[in-house]
């Protein structure tokens, strides 16, 4: 069973990548995804963000109160408290998804997410994909995907690593700069690589 992080800035293409190699028969793991499932779902977790971020991190319905947590982590300042209350919660998510995976027999899952390399190589990870795009390619999808203005994808951009300072850490790149079908042609060749032929 070998396991392959997957990572990238937003709008580089990760998602699309992920989303061909699980037409492929691949399990996709979207630590983003999950850290937002986990936040409203899992108990011990609730009560640390309320310990560390105030009650009012949570609404009286029990749904995560974005704004609050958006102006305490974001504009104050207190992102690397965040994840690092959220991140060993995912790890552990990850961990049991993938031990779920192997026990079904697979030989591969996928970990995507834009927190991948920030303390370096995960110990986890056999494999490491950064996928990387031109920011001028990047903001034009995310304002299309997502319908936010070019500044609101820039100021996200600026808040995220630089890949193209961390292809050290990876073992295959995807440079994504041409048409989203050539991305899909990558993606698959890449997957034919990285699956274990056993
Ligand atoms: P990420 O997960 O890295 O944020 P996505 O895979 O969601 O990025 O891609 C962002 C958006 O751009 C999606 O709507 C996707 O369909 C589109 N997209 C990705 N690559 C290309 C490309 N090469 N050409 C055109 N659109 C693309």
């Amino acid at each position: 069973m070998i396991k392959v992080g997957i990572t990238g800035g937003i709008g580089s293409g990760k998602s699309t990548v992920c989303k061909e190699w699980e037409k492929l028969g691949a399990v996709v793991f979207y630590a983003d995804d999950v850290a937002r499932e986990l936040m409203v779902s899992e108990p011990a977790l609730r009560q640390k963000l309320t310990d560390a971020f105030g009650p009012k991190t949570y609404k009286a319905d029990g749904s995560l109160n974005k704004a609050h947590l958006i102006e305490e982590a974001f504009k104050k300042g207190r992102v690397q408290e965040l994840n690092a209350i959220v991140h060993p919660e995912v790890g552990r998510a990850f961990q049991k998804k993938s031990e779920e995976v192997a026990d079904e027999g697979k030989n591969l899952i996928v970990k995507e997410a834009a927190l991948l390399l920030n303390k370096g190589r995960p110990y986890d990870l056999d494999v490491v994909v950064i996928v990387l795009s031109e920011s001028k390619n990047r903001i034009n999808r995310v304002v299309q995907r997502d319908g936010v203005t070019r500044e609101e994808v820039q100021t996200r951009i600026e808040k995220q690593p630089d890949f193209d300072q961390l292809l050290h850490l990876a073992d295959y790149t995807i440079v994504n700069n041409g048409s989203l079908d050539q991305l899909k042609i990558k993606a698959s060749e890449l997957y034919q690589k990285v699956i274990p032929s056993d």
